[in-house]
């Protein structure tokens, strides 16, 4: 039987919505609104992560059951679940869009989770997506499609078995409900098979929580919700003092993890593609999986997010810098709080020292080397800029980079890499001057090449989930097959791993998926 312990801190420390249902509404002077999730007409569990379930302490032999799927698809709560949806606003591509909200997102509760073995219990927030509408759904329904919501559960646990600080997916829930979208907005509106993601992390709060009070000039309410997030979310700040100096030390915090996060997103060749304040977590960790990408080809311009073409706002190489622009916001919300400028712009600093040492140990660990120089920074960017010229696939250059023998290099273990073989022969002669200038930098440092090929491997993993990867498993959910997202969740299970047998999810992006709808161009319709 399913079973949790409940401690639902969020809403009974913080001012609630007094209205309760979901009638649309601008919610002032409260973090949350009660909401039911909507019952769907058959769930049936599609997937599911064990390490997950594991994580939260539920039996392998509990998920199996019709009880599994009602509570994971939204039609019954168990004891002590109080669920409700978030308020927040954000700044979506670079404006001000006011109060968002989980337009689709019902957290059930905060659960304590006491894994086997484990001495203390760990505090994790159950959000089912795609659960029916709240009050902050606007004119959408509140539903989620099966393709986007597999995205989402497939990436938030490859993320994690990359080491990317992640929001995690405990079990996608195939809803039997057709939901209406219009891929493309152009119009072709079409039922697709509906699904529910139950996603879990320690806490779902995002920049744009602090936002929204302070645009409105809840002031009380902005104090609260900062004096909350630290106490839950960062109780080692607890001897940093208080008011102004622990929430400057909260802030660097914030400032420092998201630095490290887009230092992994950079290191992955991972492309979020909407980076709004509302899409990102006060934890560090990414958050909303919507038309994200994988780099095949390396192009720092590139993004996933059709929605987004005409600016490329959220553009590969763009990333770090829009973290920042969003901490600017942060900074901009949190400062009734404070005196004066100065904390918060130290605050900001820690992210400039921190992705600064983040890009430097992706350097020395994507090249191998003991540790990144100056001028390996140039090395690094003139690798980036030849990749770029010969139309190389980023996971595949940098994994097969380790194999290259460098007592005598030879671009030879690197031909897998290239999608364009006039572009490769055109990049050759660059190629092998930079592979003797390398030879020559790593011949400087003290590792022996099996040193420099492991510190290789644990940077550059050989399997990500790539954009026609997810699509593929995609048709086969939509035929009623969840066999290649099972299959899919096992190989990223080891994703630094090689996985004999499995090297067909490691090659080059196919011809076909060059511009196939999900393969390469998503959108927002989700
Ligand atoms: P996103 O771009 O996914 O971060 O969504 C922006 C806002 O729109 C968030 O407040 C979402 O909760 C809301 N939203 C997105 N899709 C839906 C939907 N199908 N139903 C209700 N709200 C939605
Ligand atoms: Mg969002």
């Amino acid at each position: 039987m399913l079973e949790f312990e409940f401690d639902n801190r969020f809403i009974r420390e913080l001012p609630g919505d007094p209205d309760a249902g979901p009638g649309i509404r601008q919610v002032h002077g409260a973090a949350w609104s009660s909401v039911q999730p909507t019952p769907v007409e058959a769930p049936l569990l599609f997937a599911h992560s064990a390490e997950m379930a594991a994580r939260l302490g539920i039996d392998e032999a509990d998920v199996a059951t019709p009880e599994f799927a009602q509570v994971f698809g939204g039609n019954r709560l168990l004891d002590g679940m109080q669920p409700y949806a978030a308020n927040y606003g954000g700044h979506q591509f670079g404006h001000w869009a006011g109060q968002l909200g989980d337009g689709r997102a019902i957290t059930l509760g905060e659960t304590i989770a006491r894994p086997k073995g484990a001495p203390e219990g760990e505090r994790w927030e159950l959000q089912l997506k795609g659960a029916g509408p709240t009050p902050y759904s606007r004119s959408a329904d509140g539903r989620a499609v099966m393709r986007s919501s597999i995205r989402e559960f497939l990436c938030s646990e490859a993320m994690h078995h990359l080491g990317v600080p992640t929001t995690r997916a405990l079990s996608l829930v195939a809803t039997g409900e057709a939901v209406v979208r219009d891929m493309f907005y152009d119009g072709n509106a079409r039922p697709e098979p509906g699904a529910v993601v139950c996603r879990v992390a320690p806490s779902f709060i995002r920049f744009g929580n602090f936002e929204l009070p302070a645009s409105r000039g809840e002031a009380a309410l902005l104090r609260q919700l900062v004096e909350f997030t630290i106490d839950r979310d960062f109780p080692h700040l607890a001897g940093e003092g208080d008011g102004e100096a622990l929430y400057a030390a909260w802030f660097g915090e914030v400032c420092e993890r998201t630095a490290v996060l887009m230092g992994h997103w950079m290191r992955v060749g991972f492309v979020h593609g909407v980076m709004n304040t509302d899409n990102l977590s006060i934890l560090g960790l990414t958050i909303d999986y919507g038309p994200y990408g994988w780099i095949d080809n390396y192009d720092p311009d590139w993004t996933p997010n059709t929605t987004d073409a005409q600016n490329r706002r959220y553009r590969f190489a763009q990333q770090p810098a829009v973290a920042y622009w969003n901490l600017g916001r942060l900074a901009g919300a949190l400062s009734p709080l404070f005196d004066g400028v100065e904390r918060l712009q130290d605050g900001l600093k820690r992210y400039v020292d921190a992705y600064t040492a983040a890009d430097r140990s992706n350097t020395a660990g994507k090249l191998g080397l003991v540790e990144c120089t100056e001028g390996d920074l140039a090395l690094m960017q003139a690798l980036q800029d030849l990749l770029v010229a010969a139309e190389a696939d980023m996971t595949i250059f940098f994994r097969a980079l380790a194999d290259v023998d460098l007592s005598a290099p030879s671009p030879a273990p690197l031909q897998e890499a290239f999608y364009d073989d006039g572009k490769r022969r055109a990049a050759g002669p660059q190629l092998r001057e930079w592979l003797d200038r390398y030879a020559a930098r790593v011949a400087q440092d003290a590792w022996t090449a099996q040193q420099r090929r492991q510190r290789m491997q644990a940077s550059n993993p050989r399997y990500v989930l790539r954009n026609y990867l997810a699509q593929q498993a995609i048709d086969r959910a939509e035929r009623g097959d969840p066999g290649g997202v099972v299959e899919l969740l096992e190989v990223m299970r080891r994703p630094y791993e090689d996985q004999p047998g499995r090297e067909a999810y490691a090659q080059r992006r196919p011809d076909w998926a060059r511009s196939r709808a999900g393969c390469s161009m998503l959108s927002c319709s989700s």
